[in-house]
């Protein structure tokens, strides 16, 4: 399917597990693609690297109109770049309360700013955020990580309302325990990995955890005219997580 020829899409956190097989989804119909990343590396062809980090503004200024330049536009944005934090509220540090929410939402925030004017040209303009299933389900030792992604969802709904009549769509994703190197991180700190793996598929409904590529479907269908009336929703990909 060729759905996204001649458009053009930004990626953030695209070198890695659901950033990564969003770009490749997008790519393989027909979009321009442009994976921003701390560390752009081991794209696979015909997938653009842009260094920037989402918590330095002028880096994400200069990626998104090196993208621009490049490609002659701007239609999608993802904006996936995101990092945990473990811990009840007795435990992280204001500096690590700072630093999560300045990646997972103020990044956010900085890569719409320097987007939205570039989107306003677009015929087809769609933001996707990553939020998750956290942000309502009340997960223990998750308070950053849950308030973080609590603010993602009531910034797609805020910025959805701001540009719906300009015709920017805005909506996001809330995936479960999705299988990506995060995931594969956090179980490699279990006393018993392999363990910790099969506990964690026991807890879901289905048994599985998600597939980054599932992720990356529902993203890409929010990002496509295929859900054109779609705008300030969010779409659960948790293997029916967050109705238990
Ligand atoms: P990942 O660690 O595999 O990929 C994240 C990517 O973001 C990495 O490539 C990393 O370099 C990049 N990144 C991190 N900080 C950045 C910064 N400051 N600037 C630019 N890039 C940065 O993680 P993932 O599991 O693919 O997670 C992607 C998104 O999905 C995150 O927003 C995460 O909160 C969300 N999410 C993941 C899960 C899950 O179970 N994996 C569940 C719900 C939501």
């Amino acid at each position: 399917m060729n759905d996204f020829e001649g458009r053009v899409a930004i990626v953030t956190g695209g070198a890695s597990g659901i950033g990564l097989a969003t770009a490749r989804l997008l790519s393989s119909r027909g979009a321009r693609v442009a994976a921003l990343d701390l560390k752009p590396e081991g794209l696979p062809d015909g997938i653009l690297g842009v260094q920037a980090d989402v918590t330095d503004d002028l880096q994400v200024k200069s990626a998104v109109e090196a993208v621009v330049d490049r490609f002659g536009g701007l239609d999608v944005v993802v904006n996936n770049a995101g990092i945990g934090a473990i811990g009840d509220v007795t435990v992280n540090s204001d500096d690590e309360w700072l630093r999560v929410l300045d990646v997972n939402v103020v990044g956010m925030v900085r890569v719409a700013r320097h987007a939205v004017p570039h989107l306003r040209r677009s015929t087809a303009a769609s933001i996707v955020n990553t939020c998750s299933i956290v942000a309502w389900a009340g997960v223990q030792q998750r308070v950053l990580y849950s308030a973080s992604k609590g603010a993602v969802y009531a910034l797609t709904l805020a910025m959805a309302a701001d540009h719906v009549r300009e015709g920017i769509r805005v909506n996001c994703v809330a995936p479960g325990s999705a299988d990506t190197p995060w995931i594969g991180r956090s179980l490699e700190q279990a006393p018993d990995p392999a363990a910790a793996r099969a506990a964690l598929e026991a807890f879901q409904p289905t048994g599985r955890l998600v597939t980054a590529d599932e992720v990356a479907s529902a993203i890409t269908y929010l990002a496509s005219p295929l859900s054109s009336a779609s705008v300030g929703t969010v779409l659960a990909v948790d293997n029916g997580m967050h109705g238990l």
